[in-house]
């Protein structure tokens, strides 16, 4: 049979819907393409450290991080983050949100360390929000925005005042805000609504976070250099990393960081962010064969919108036609197993290009 062909003017623009990594935009492709005077040079002279210095104001200025918080970063993504908070910030027990697979991994992270007591895990099934509540644990951890299942979390401090607060905003940064001031450190990769390449972890740390670190390496406690927070602050303050960086995602991210400052801040890249998820939420609601997987609204999560497909549906075959369509990632998260759609609609997905997908579903699935 051959296969389905979507007429041309339903398409969108661009295709690329996946949730990580995500659409880059055409101009900041471009924009890497200009600066062939960086690439290829080395991250220990002045080129290099200014990009790296001008990515980190960019980001202070997009989240307008309080006075004394820092632009902290460093190689191999928010997975080694979580080994970096298990040795450099978790002084005897950590306290985790669960509600998907990044917060369950963190939460494993954390159980399987021998120095450190188990955590305390407060858990809801996928498609809700755990906040972790917990008077014995030195650190309060969990995602604002669960990237397995698009359920999104408050970002409000819980936990004693003693306790540090760490969120994994790597899906969440740069598509929906927060008040810094609520969190200890806020951690993110550029590979999501940042648009650029995987490979770094960033993260705004406030004065109690760099503290903690420092007096946990004080204490004498094992820590291999690369997950060494303190090493990891000293760089950064020096606009460097402790060992290569890739330069293309540097360039990509500041780029994108720039973007987002001219289209207004924060504030305008929500709004874009959450236009997008609404369209698909709305469209979900007004079809009889699909519903938001999120049950309760104020969870749907404003950058990642997941929607359920009824038996009648062949999620997986629908997902095909779109591929070879050119419509891409809008698979579901792969462990949670479901007959779903996850489309990411990050700051560079344009709203339009949403729109345009609700009518390719609805083209492709009165045909299937
Ligand atoms: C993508 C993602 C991660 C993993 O990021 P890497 O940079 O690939 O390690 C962690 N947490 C959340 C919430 C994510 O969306």
């Amino acid at each position: 049979m051959a296969p389905m062909i979507i007429p041309d003017d339903l398409l969108p623009c661009d295709g690329r819907f996946g949730s990580g990594p995500a659409k880059v935009r055409p101009e900041a492709l471009d924009y890497l393409g200009l600066r062939s005077d960086i690439m290829g040079t080395s991250h220990r002279q002045a080129p290099v450290k200014d990009l790296v210095a001008t990515v980190q104001q960019g980001l202070a200025e997009l989240y307008r991080i309080p006075d004394g918080y820092e632009v902290v970063l460093g190689n191999g993504g928010s997975t080694l983050f979580w080994d970096m908070a298990v040795f450099s910030l978790i002084e005897q027990r950590s306290a985790h949100g669960v509600f998907g697979e990044f917060t369950r991994k963190f939460a494993r992270a954390a159980s399987r360390a021998p120095h450190l007591d188990d955590p305390a895990v407060f858990e809801a099934e996928a498609g809700g929000v755990a906040l972790p509540e917990s008077r014995d644990s030195d650190v309060h951890a969990w995602a604002q925005n669960e990237t397995s299942t698009g359920a999104a979390a408050p970002v409000v401090r819980h936990g004693d005042p003693d306790s540090i607060v760490l969120i994994d905003a790597t899906s969440a940064a740069g598509g929906i805000d927060a008040d810094i001031s609520e969190t200890d450190v806020y951690y993110f990769a550029p590979q999501k609504n940042f648009s650029s390449d995987g490979g770094l972890w960033l993260a705004f740390a406030s004065p109690a976070a760099i503290e903690r670190a420092e007096r946990i390496k004080a204490g004498g406690r094992y820590i291999p250099e690369i997950l060494d927070f303190s090493t990891a602050v000293a760089n950064s303050r020096k606009h460097q990393t402790l060992n290569t960086p890739a330069l293309a995602t540097l360039l990509l991210l500041e780029d994108q960081v720039q973007w987002m400052i001219d289209m207004g801040g924060m504030e305008a890249v929500a709004a874009r962010c959450r236009q997008s998820t609404q369209t698909l939420y709305d469209w979900a609601e007004d079809r009889d064969f699909a519903s938001p997987f999120v049950a309760n609204p104020e969870h749907r999560s404003p950058v990642v919108s997941t929607i359920d497909l009824d038996e009648r549906i062949n999620a997986a075959e629908l997902i095909g036609i779109l591929r070879t369509n050119g419509i891409r990632d809008v698979d579901p998260y792969r462990a949670l197993n479901r007959n779903q759609l996850r489309v990411g609609c990050y700051a560079s997905v344009d709203p339009e290009d949403v729109e345009s997908l609700t009518e390719c579903l609805d083209y492709v699935i009165e045909r299937m």
